[in-house]
């Protein structure tokens, strides 16, 4: 198989103040008071991932995306920002015009720091919303309240970052179609570039794992939850953004670069704890855990092959997220006709259902019913391929 050369890179900043309730993230706890400039925790392991960074083979292509994911890399310091993408630069190259973002949390963070993560070359921000509603806020363990919402909207404008967007969670325990409207129109009011709309994942290690069952009160009813994605389909397709993604809406032209590179399957390097990469068809996940990390780095191992199979159920699970939906000719020139021709029987039923579309160029979702039910539509087209 051919796989494309990479041109992207993850950067995992696994610290976050406290664990959220419903999260089971691949991140180490620093408290309210640690951050990048005090924290040797920190410091060393940004001295470690960019070891990671120098130890990793260079492909040949300079960087055209980096995404900063955490945890909270909003609590690195400027310089430490600065470090990382030095080492990046230094190892791959970064396009003058890369796109880079920046996951970064309410509250996290002032004006010398924001300003300063624009000048190292930020120039994506993602800030970690999730509600409205400072109560929810709370209840699900979040370190942030509405009024921080609002100061870091003002602190990134003041830095003079324009692509920004907002995160948002659907399927909070207490929330209402009322909440959840009410927290699209304030995200909307706000003017983002996009939106991520994430619906809540219920992890059986969580707190909320132990605590909630999943379509049970005071969680939202399978149905509830349903309506709470055509809600957003329909509130912010009205407001003039693009629904490109399952998750995801842009206003034109500010789809996440980064993010498509996984949407379509493509290669890239990953770095840091917990953080996956795919080089060459091989997929490596680095350990969970900061000291078997450190370990890892000395000697990279678990690399797993991608077989044909895998790589086009891997295709169509993250190629049909997307409002596009996967190229007939791309398939068939990977994966032959027969192949083709099993995938078009099994989505036929889907098809008369309104779920899929079926033209002579590409395959899709509809929006939003065949997004909402995507996972049946995959589970059945998984199951098929299981058979053969
Ligand atoms: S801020 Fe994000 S990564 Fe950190 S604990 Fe909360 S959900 Fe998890």
């Amino acid at each position: 198989m051919e796989f494309n050369i990479p041109s992207s890179a993850y950067v995992h900043i696994p610290f976050c103040r406290r664990r959220c309730f419903y999260c089971d993230f691949p991140i180490s706890v620093v408290g309210d008071q640690r951050n990048g400039s005090n924290s040797g925790t920190i410091v060393q392991y940004v001295e470690k991932l960019c070891e990671e960074i120098d130890r990793a083979n260079n492909f040949g292509e300079s960087l055209r995306t980096i995404f900063f994911g955490g945890g909270t890399p909003s609590l690195l310091s400027v310089s430490q920002f600065h470090q990382i993408l030095e080492r990046l630069d230094r190892q791959f190259g970064i396009a003058s015009d890369a796109e880079i973002s920046m996951e970064i949390d309410p509250g996290t963070f002032d004006l010398t720091q924001i300003k300063g993560f624009k000048s190292a070359g930020a120039n994506r921000i993602s800030l970690g919303v999730q509600a409205f509603q400072s109560e929810l806020l709370k209840a699900c363990g979040r370190t942030h309240v509405v009024e921080d919402i609002y100061s870091s909207i003002e602190l990134i404008h003041q830095s003079g970052i324009e692509n920004f967007s907002l995160d948002l969670i659907s399927g909070l325990p207490h929330q209402t179609i009322e909440i959840w409207q009410d927290s699209l129109d304030r995200a909307i009011a706000l003017s983002p570039t996009h939106l991520s709309i994430y619906d809540l994942t219920i992890e059986p290690q969580t707190p909320f794992g132990k605590q909630f069952q999943p379509g049970e009160k005071p969680l939202p009813s399978d149905e509830l939850t349903a309506d709470l994605y055509r809600i957003a389909q329909q509130k912010l397709t009205h407001a003039g953004f693009e629904h490109y993604e399952i998750s995801n809406y842009a206003k034109s032209g500010y789809q996440c670069q980064h993010n498509r590179v996984y949407w379509e399957n493509r290669s890239f390097y990953g770095f840091g704890m917990g953080a996956t990469s795919y080089l060459k068809g091989d997929r490596v996940s680095r350990p969970r855990k900061l000291r078997e990390y450190y370990g890892w780095i000395e000697a990279p191992h678990s690399a797993s092959e991608t077989s044909q199979i895998e790589y086009l159920l891997d295709s169509l699970m993250v190629g049909l997220r997307l409002r596009e939906g996967i190229r007939l000719k791309d398939l068939t020139e990977r994966f032959g006709e027969s192949a083709i021709a099993q995938i078009l029987d099994c989505l036929q039923p889907y098809e008369k259902g309104a779920w899929v579309e079926i033209r002579p160029d590409r395959i899709r979702l509809t929006d939003p019913e065949g997004f909402l039910f995507s996972n049946v539509i995959l589970t059945k087209l998984f199951a098929r391929f299981d058979e053969d």
